[in-house]
């Protein structure tokens, strides 16, 4: 990767967002990370990327309040000079049987899930030059909805599949490109690998296990990279087979 690169995780304090924002500086990216409540882990994620010798910066910023997520993408590109890629990752899962998923809790998924990554996408994508990278964290639950509980949140990381799809024919023609990841059980604090549900979440894949968030990093390390130049508009399964 061009070592000039600037890089935004949303959500880069802990678990999948916090690998993504490591190898994107192990692989030469100056990196920005949001965070909302996990000061301390996102200073220790920054702490990490100045140790590989790039610089990082993490900015608190609540995905929930649309001025605090259009400010971070303005703060990111002012404090390291430029932005080149958009990893999309914030998100939050909420679960539950239909008749119990009150017009709040749909409201503030809807805003952390869809709003602020519309919002942020449409934020960086002013800045984007040629080559530039707009990646979504998605989830399996946006291909294949395994049982009852999901409808809020699998409708929510759905509509991100339709906006990568968009964004990747508005902004195709400045050459940046737009893709979307959907990672399968993925050991994080979100899901622990020895939650109450892991076992039927390992059951479900192709492989039988739980995977790690370093392996949805390297696939967002792909498609941030220059090998990925002619990818766009297309859905990745880390999943371990979930959907197959
Ligand atoms: P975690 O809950 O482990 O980490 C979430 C990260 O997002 C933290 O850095 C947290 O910051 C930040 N965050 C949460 N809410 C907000 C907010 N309102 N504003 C700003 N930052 C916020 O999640 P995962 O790493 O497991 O998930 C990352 C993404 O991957 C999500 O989009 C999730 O839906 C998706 N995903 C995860 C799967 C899994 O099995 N783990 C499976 C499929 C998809 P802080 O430290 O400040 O709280």
């Amino acid at each position: 990767m061009d070592s000039s690169k600037v890089a935004l995780v949303t959500g880069g304090s802990r678990g999948i967002g916090a690998e993504i924002a490591l190898r994107l500086a192990q692989d030469g990216a100056d990196v920005a990370l949001t965070y909302v409540a996990g000061e301390r882990a996102a200073h220790e994620v920054v702490a990490k990327i100045e140790a590989m010798g790039r610089r990082g910066v993490a900015i608190r910023a609540d995905a929930a309040d649309a001025g605090a997520t259009v400010a971070a993408v303005e703060r990111a590109a002012a404090v390291l000079g430029r932005l080149d890629i958009l990893v999309n990752n914030v998100g939050i899962g909420v679960l539950g049987p239909l008749d119990e998923l009150s017009p709040d809790a749909v409201d503030r998924v809807l805003d952390i899930n869809v709003r602020s990554v519309f919002l942020t996408s449409q934020a960086a994508a002013a800045r984007l030059g040629r080559g530039g990278r707009i990646i979504t964290i998605g989830s399996c639950m946006a291909q294949r909805v395994p049982g009852p509980g999901g409808t809020l949140y699998a409708m929510s990381k759905a509509a991100l599949t339709g906006l990568t799809k968009a964004l990747a024919r508005e902004l195709g023609g400045r050459g940046v490109t737009a893709n979307i990841v959907h990672p399968g059980p993925i050991d994080t604090d979100m899901n622990p690998a020895d939650g109450p549900y892991a076992e039927a979440q390992s059951a479900m894949t192709a492989l039988g296990r739980y995977g790690t968030a370093g392996e949805v990093a390297a696939m967002v390390g792909y498609l941030a990279g220059d090998e990925a130049s002619y990818v766009t508009g297309a859905e990745f399964s880390v999943d371990g087979g979930h959907a197959a």
